[in-house]
């Protein structure tokens, strides 16, 4: 009952978060970075911060995650940053030979008014980057967004720094995933292939933080997008992005730089968004839809069916991310459950409003919030109990408090492992989200049974 604390009473707060419902803007970039091939992350403020952003993501991933810092002392907080970073890019191309590395700012570098335009050019004038390898950066103070706005940002970077346009087109699709998990990636690439598209994704963490064991250690992983198709996203057939808040900037940039046309859609999270996204992928190059993939369809449809009993009219509470949130509440909606309190932490204006479009038409009341807290969450279930709660693995005090059905999901996950090797997207994650679901109702139904009704078959 670690959370008995919470009050009901619910009171106007503005100045205070409570129970955060994100993480800080420089581990979304350093998760993106992750994503390119041969890169490493570089925070550039003090030791702490990199520390933080590293732990965050290997408690997530269970995997070791390399990164850099500029280091930080009382003396380059007060004068700048500037030898640090150009002392610290000279370093690590010699010392690790990276083929890219990323820079992020924090919110020190921020605030002393560190340009990394200008560090990164002064670098380059002083020889510091050797012939062939490449810096890409991105400004990700925390005072402001979340790892999801950091995640933007640093994929935008990569458009900034290395796309081009040549007169010769690849023949590929771009997509830019969002900020999922890697067997999210994974699962986006396998449906475009399935339609013969060739693709580029970007970033693209599959093979990084889900790789085999094979007793070798490598600083840089294999997976990972090349340098080489990075540039080459600018003479692309399209983009499509998926996640709005996460993808769209470097789209749009890409669109601006290079003139390749794109398409942003919602992450493909259930039948609809799913739906929307192999329909995109078919119109954009040309191509039908095969078998295998309405066959996958048709899996995810007859498990919603046969089972629709149990989701009718369930209400769940859910936090998290914005595009991951707005994708499961269609997803939620369409099979008849009730999403009935909406958090994020990260702000952002448009997602409140598209969350109560989505569930304008149920014939209950839905609390929606961004830029909030857990605290706010907790609050309303205490005043509007649910059936299920949906978040990352802070959510487990919640349902611990309030002995509710729980689903870890989302950013970050600490206590349990799975979501880096199966997806929640495309048909195929569609059914894992059933089955996730299904366990959690199910589960408690037999626990709560009186012993009439405690059935074998469901
Ligand atoms: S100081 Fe800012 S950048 Fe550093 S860990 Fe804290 S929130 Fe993140």
């Amino acid at each position: 009952m670690l959370l008995r604390h919470t009050p009901t009473e619910i009171k106007e707060r503005s100045a205070l978060s409570i129970n955060p419902a994100k993480t800080c803007q420089p581990i979304g970039a350093m998760y993106a970075a992750l994503g390119v091939k041969g890169c490493l992350p570089h925070s550039h403020g003090s030791q702490g911060c990199c520390a933080y952003h590293r732990s965050t993501l290997t408690r997530h991933y269970k995997e070791p995650v390399m990164a850099a810092t500029s280091s930080f002392t009382e003396g380059s907080s007060v004068f700048g940053g500037q030898s640090n970073l150009v002392q610290a890019i000279d370093n690590i191309f010699t010392i690790y030979n990276p083929e890219v590395i990323a820079v992020h700012t924090t919110c020190l570098s921020e605030t002393i008014g560190d340009d990394l335009t200008q560090i990164t050019r002064k670098a380059h004038e002083e020889g510091k980057v050797p012939a062939g390898k490449h810096i890409i950066y991105a400004s990700t103070p925390s005072y402001v967004g979340s790892h999801v706005t950091g995640f933007a940002n640093m994929v935008k970077g990569m458009v900034n720094c290395l796309s081009e346009k040549t007169e010769v087109k690849n023949g590929k699709m771009n997509i830019i995933p969002g900020y999922v998990e890697p067997s999210d990636m994974e699962e986006i690439k396998r449906i475009a292939s399935e339609m013969g598209i060739s693709t580029i994704m970007f970033p693209d963490t599959s093979n990084v933080l889900n790789g085999p064991q094979t007793g070798r250690y490598h600083m840089f992983p294999r997976g990972g997008v090349s340098v080489e198709d990075l540039k080459s996203t600018g003479d692309s057939m399209a983009t499509i992005a998926l996640g709005k808040t996460a993808s769209s900037a470097a789209a749009l940039a890409l669109e601006t730089k290079c003139g390749v046309k794109c398409d942003i859609l919602d992450l493909p999270i259930g039948l609809h968004g799913t739906d929307r996204y192999v329909d995109a992928l078919r119109k954009m190059a040309c191509v039908s839809v095969p078998d295998s993939i309405n066959r996958d369809r048709g899996q995810l449809v007859d498990v919603i069916t046969d089972m629709h009993q149990y989701f009718y009219g369930k209400k769940v509470a859910i936090a998290g991310d914005p595009d991951q949130l707005i994708a499961l509440t269609e997803f939620l909606v369409s099979i008849d459950m009730y999403p009935v309190h909406v958090v994020t932490g990260t702000p952002g204006k448009q997602f409140e409003k598209t969350i109560l479009d989505l569930t304008k038409h149920l014939p209950v009341k839905v609390n929606v919030k961004s830029h909030s807290d857990l605290f706010m969450l907790h609050q309303w279930i205490k005043n509007e109990p649910v059936d299920l709660l949906i978040a990352n693995t802070y959510g487990k005090y919640i349902a611990r408090d309030e002995d509710i059905p729980f689903i870890r999901y989302g950013f970050p996950i600490l206590d349990r492992v799975g979501h880096s090797y199966f997806p929640t997207v495309g048909y195929k994650g569609g059914l894992r989200l059933v089955e996730k679901i299904l366990d959690a109702i199910l589960e408690r139904k037999d626990r709560d049974a009186p012993e009439e009704n405690f059935e074998l078959v469901m």
